[in-house]
C-alpha cells in the first residue's frame, strides 16, 4: 500500500480501494470533479485514478512548441478560483493553475498516478463498481471498487493523435511528428519544416517554431475559421487599475464573456455571411494587401460548425506577412523522399513534417465496460443530457462544450453529481440509473453529436463509438451552455427518468 493510500480515512477503514466515488482522470474535469466533492459531499471518499505521471490531462499530454489554450482562462479557468493573468494560457501556467487548486484542497493524496483503468464492473447484486486498473510502475493489475463512478477521461485517446495512413510515408527520410508524441529533444534549427492540418494546432506551433527553423509551411488541404485580437482583456485590467478584488473581477469578465460568446453564436447561425465577414476582416487585418485569402483563409462551412480558434496578437499571420512562414492550399499526393508530392505536381520539402491531423475520438477513455455480467458497447447506450446513459448505473461522464469553455460544465456537471449524491444519501439508495420514460419509447434516436450542427473530422471518424442521441433536450449533449446553466440546477432527481435501488 503506498503513502497516498493509507491518507484517506474512508479508504483506510474500507481496505484501502475501496472509495464513495472513483473519479478517473487527473485532467481539469477530474480536479475540478474532486474540488466539488470536497466542498459539496465532504463526507465521500474519492479516489483520482490517472494514467500518466502527472496531472493536466490534455495540458500534460501536448507538449509541442507554444502549446496554448484557444480559448480564454475566465471561462476555462474554474468559476470558484479566479485567473488573474491574460486569459489565452500556455499550458505551463493552466497546470501552475490547476496546481494552486490541488494543493489549496488537499487533492494531491488521493490521485493515484501511473494508474490506467482498464476494465470497469457493475454488479446490481453488490450495488458497486469494480476496476482493473493496470500499475503502470509495477505491471500488477489493482482492483478498485467504488459506488459511483466519475469519468473525467476526456473525449480523446491520450496515447496517440490520429495521423492519416498517405502513400509513401515509409519513403520519407525526414522526421514525422504529431503534437501529441512531440519529441522533446526534437532540434529543428534551420530545419524545413511542413506541418499538416490548419487547426489550433497548427496554428500554434507555427508561430511558435518560426524563428528557429529554415522555413515552415502550413500545408492544409481547406482554410479554417480564426478568431483574431490582443491577448487581453480591458475590461479586466481597468477593474485591475481600480483594485477590484480578483473574485469580482473573475466573475464579471466570465459574465462579459459569456454574454458576448451567446450574441456571437446566435448570429453565427442566424447571420453566418456577416459572421464570416467580421472573421476575415480580423484576418486581413494582418496580412499584406496582395495575400490571396480567398484561396487561404476562406473556409467553405459555416462558421461555428467547427471550433473556432483565437490567435492572440494574430502571431499566425504575421508570420505569413513577414515572410515566415507560408501556407499552402493543397491536397497530398503522396510522402516523397524528400517531401510531400501534392496533387498540383508541386513538391514540398522538408526535413521535418508535423502531422496536426487531430485525434482518436474515444468514448469512455477506451476502458473495457460490463454491467452485470454483459459486456456494455456504448452505442447501444441513450445519453441523458451528455452525462448519464441508459443501462449504466451510478455513472457520469464529463464532457464539456465545443463552442464555449470546456470547464463551464466540468463545473456544472460536478454540481450534477454532487446533488445527486447527496440526494441518494438522503434516500439511503444505492444506485441510480437513467431509463427512457413511456413517453421517450419511440423517441427517435440519433447520433451523440448533431453533425449539421458541429462537424471536425475527429468527430465524423468517431461518431459510431458513441451513445445516442434522443431528439429531446434531456436525452442530448445539447451543445448550449446558456440554457444547461440554468436547467441543470433544476434537474428534477426524482422526475421519472431516475431509477433508484
Ligand atoms: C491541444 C488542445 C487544446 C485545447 N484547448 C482548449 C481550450 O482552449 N479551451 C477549451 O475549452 N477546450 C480546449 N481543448 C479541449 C480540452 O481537451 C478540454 O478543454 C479539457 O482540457 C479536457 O479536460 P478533461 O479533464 O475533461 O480531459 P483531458 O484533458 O483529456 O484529461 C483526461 C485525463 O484522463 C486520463 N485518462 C484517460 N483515460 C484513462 C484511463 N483509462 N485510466 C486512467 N486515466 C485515464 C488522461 O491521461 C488524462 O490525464 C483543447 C484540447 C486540446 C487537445
Amino acid at each position: 500500500m503506498d503513502m497516498t493510500e493509507t491518507r484517506d480515512p474512508a479508504a483506510k477503514q474500507q481496505g484501502g480501494t475501496h472509495f464513495d466515488v472513483l473519479i478517473v482522470g487527473a485532467g481539469i474535469s477530474g480536479v475540478g470533479g474532486a474540488y466539488h466533492l470536497t466542498q459539496q459531499c465532504p463526507e465521500k471518499s474519492y479516489v483520482i485514478l490517472e494514467t500518466q505521471d502527472n496531472f493536466g490531462g490534455t495540458w500534460w499530454t501536448h507538449k509541442y512548441p507554444g502549446i496554448r489554450s484557444d480559448s480564454d482562462l475566465h471561462t476555462f479557468g474554474y468559476r470558484f478560483k479566479p485567473w488573474t493573468t491574460a486569459p489565452i494560457a500556455s499550458a505551463d501556467e493552466i497546470r501552475k493553475y490547476m496546481g494552486d487548486v490541488i494543493e489549496e484542497n488537499g487533492i494531491a493524496e488521493h490521485i493515484r498516478y501511473h494508474h490506467k483503468v482498464m476494465k470497469a464492473t457493475w454488479s446490481s447484486a453488490e450495488k458497486q463498481w469494480t476496476l482493473e486498473v493496470l500499475n503502470k510502475t509495477t505491471g500488477d493489475t489493482e482492483v478498485f471498487t467504488g459506488n459511483f463512478l466519475w469519468m473525467c477521461q476526456g473525449y480523446y485517446r491520450h496515447e496517440e493523435g490520429y495521423t492519416p495512413d498517405w502513400p509513401g510515408m515509409a519513403d520519407f527520410k525526414g522526421t514525422i511528428v504529431h503534437p501529441q508524441n512531440w519529441p522533446q529533444d526534437l532540434d529543428y534549427t534551420d530545419k524545413r519544416v511542413v506541418v499538416i492540418g490548419s487547426g489550433a494546432t497548427a496554428a500554434t506551433v507555427i508561430p511558435a517554431m518560426a524563428a528557429k527553423v529554415k522555413s515552415i509551411t502550413m500545408l492544409q488541404r481547406s482554410p479554417t475559421f480564426f478568431r483574431v485580437g490582443r491577448n487581453a482583456i480591458p475590461l479586466a485590467e481597468e477593474l485591475r487599475t481600480l483594485q477590484v478584488n480578483e473574485e469580482w473581477i473573475h466573475e464579471i469578465v466570465r459574465r462579459k464573456i459569456l454574454y458576448e460568446q451567446a450574441i456571437f453564436t446566435k448570429r453565427a447561425a442566424t447571420e453566418p455571411e456577416k459572421v464570416k465577414a467580421e472573421l476575415l476582416a480580423g484576418v486581413k487585418h494582418h496580412l499584406a494587401n496582395d495575400f490571396d485569402i480567398e484561396k487561404h483563409f476562406t473556409p467553405k462551412y459555416r462558421p461555428w460548425s467547427q471550433r473556432i480558434a483565437f490567435i492572440p496578437e494574430g502571431d499566425l499571420f504575421n508570420g505569413v506577412r513577414d515572410g515566415k512562414a507560408n501556407v499552402v492550399t493543397d491536397e497530398i499526393e503522396r510522402f516523397v523522399e524528400n517531401g510531400i508530392l501534392l496533387k498540383s505536381g508541386d513538391v514540398l520539402e522538408a526535413d521535418i513534417i508535423v502531422t496536426a491531423t487531430g485525434f482518436h475520438l474515444c468514448a469512455l477513455g477506451d476502458v473495457d465496460f460490463t454491467v452485470d455480467g454483459k459486456h456494455v458497447d456504448f452505442a447501444d447506450t441513450v445519453t441523458f443530457r451528455g452525462m448519464m446513459f441508459t443501462g449504466l448505473p451510478n455513472m457520469v461522464w464529463v464532457f464539456g462544450y465545443f463552442r464555449a469553455s470546456w470547464t463551464l460544465r466540468t463545473d456544472l456537471v460536478a454540481d450534477f453529481v454532487c446533488r445527486l449524491l447527496n440526494h441518494m444519501s438522503a434516500r439511503q439508495a444505492k444506485q441510480v440509473e437513467v431509463a427512457l420514460r413511456p413517453e421517450d419509447k419511440d423517441m427517435q434516436l440519433l447520433p451523440f453529436f448533431d453533425t449539421d450542427d458541429f462537424n471536425p473530422g475527429y468527430v465524423m471518424r468517431g461518431m459510431h463509438l458513441m451513445p445516442k442521441r434522443g431528439d429531446k433536450p434531456e436525452w442530448a449533449h445539447t451543445q448550449d451552455y446558456w440554457n444547461e446553466k440554468d436547467v441543470f440546477p433544476k434537474i428534477d432527481l426524482d422526475e421519472a427518468t431516475f431509477h433508484y435501488g
